[in-house]
């Protein structure tokens, strides 16, 4: 690949991007509560189901955000935002190796000796 290619490759990637501040990094996790005694609910075995956020940091420490169930899909969208620019942004770096080389020569088709 050539500077000009991996700039062009660059260029496409940079349009595809969601450009929004509606990101966010974690997972969401689904979860039943139980209560051991006084819930009717849980004494039918139903529980409570719940969506939490998961947030891990590096040296393993993690945050928990309980989310209400009417923000779950935000919360999806959000989290498929910052998977998006973050692929798109591993890929810019990958391509940008290419820009640390010294350029390649764009390959010539052959020519053909006319004599
Ligand atoms: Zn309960």
């Amino acid at each position: 690949m050539t500077h000009r290619q991996a700039i062009q490759a660059r260029e496409r990637l940079l349009k595809r991007l969601p450009s929004t501040g509606e990101v966010l990094r974690g997972s969401l996790i689904e979860r039943t509560t139980r209560h051991t005694s006084g819930c009717p609910k849980c004494a039918h075995g139903e529980g409570h189901p719940q969506s939490v956020l998961t947030i891990s940091y590096p040296g393993g420490r993690t945050r928990q955000f309980s989310i209400p169930a009417d923000l779950v899909p935000q919360v999806r969208r959000w989290l498929r935002n910052y998977h998006k620019l973050k692929e798109a942004i591993e890929a810019i770096c990958e391509l940008n190796h290419v820009l640390l080389r010294p350029d390649s020569p764009v390959r010539k088709t052959r020519s053909v000796p006319r004599d």
